[in-house]
């Protein structure tokens, strides 16, 4: 395979032919990704590729990151998982019920009528934090809705694909359920990023300056939060 070395980094990389007159860079599963007209590497690419160097270290590296992040994450299963941004342990029991239990915020039980094979406790897991996700993101929202007298008609807690909340026109918000694997700060900063929308229903600078006043460092939470995406998906 063909490598780029740029700094300390060794990036591999694949060439495909694309559009007449384009190139275009992608980072994804482990590489880069380079579409050119030609399907080849002409000197024109191979300029416009030096000028992106900078663009192509920082975002190999931030997936690279990620990917560590997610195997260490699924090294630990099926015995620890990840809760409002801690790991904690799960412990497997036979019991005469499938039945689980949160004992403490840092410890899960499990009971189970019989030995669980992996990928069945994976599932189980997935199960588990589904409902204690809607438990404690509605609890959450709720609190905070209460604290900014605002009105909302309908919270839905999902696993949407790629965000982390959404809120509509009819004052109803979504949340993604594996929001509650995140520190809490960055949970409560999707909450209140949610319903400041109710508010102002766009990216304005008005929504920001309203956001900054609950939450100041909200540009280092949203960096934090993009750091966190390998969560979403994760147990699928
Ligand atoms: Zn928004």
């Amino acid at each position: 395979m063909s490598e780029l070395l740029i700094n300390d980094l060794q990036i591999p990389y694949q060439i495909q032919k694309g559009k007449k007159g384009r190139i275009s860079l992608k980072i994804k599963d482990g590489k880069l990704w380079i579409t050119t007209e030609s399907g080849r590497l002409q000197t024109a690419d191979s300029e416009f590729l030096k000028k992106k160097e900078k663009w192509v270290y920082k975002h190999f590296l931030e997936q690279q990151k990620k990917e560590i992040s997610r195997k260490k994450f699924l090294e630990l299963l099926p015995s620890q998982i990840l809760w409002q941004g801690q790991l904690v342990a799960i412990d497997w029991k036979i019991g005469k019920k499938n039945i689980y239990q949160l004992r403490t915020d840092k410890f899960f039980e499990v009971y189970t009528t019989q030995e669980l094979s992996y990928t069945e406790k994976k599932r189980a897991i997935k199960e588990i934090l589904k409902i204690e996700a809607s438990r404690y993101l509605k609890a959450r929202l709720t609190n905070i809705a209460s604290l900014l007298q605002l009105k909302v008609e309908r919270v839905s807690i999902k696993a949407q694909k790629s965000k982390w909340g959404s809120c509509s026109s009819k004052r109803n918000i979504n949340l993604n359920w594996h929001l509650a694997l995140l520190p809490p700060i960055l949970i409560e900063y999707v909450i209140y990023h949610e319903l400041l929308h109710l508010q102002e229903a766009n990216h304005s600078e008005q929504f920001w300056k309203l956001v900054e006043k609950y939450v100041p460092n909200y540009k280092v939470l949203d960096k934090q939060l993009s750091e966190y995406e390998w969560v979403i998906g994760i147990l699928d």
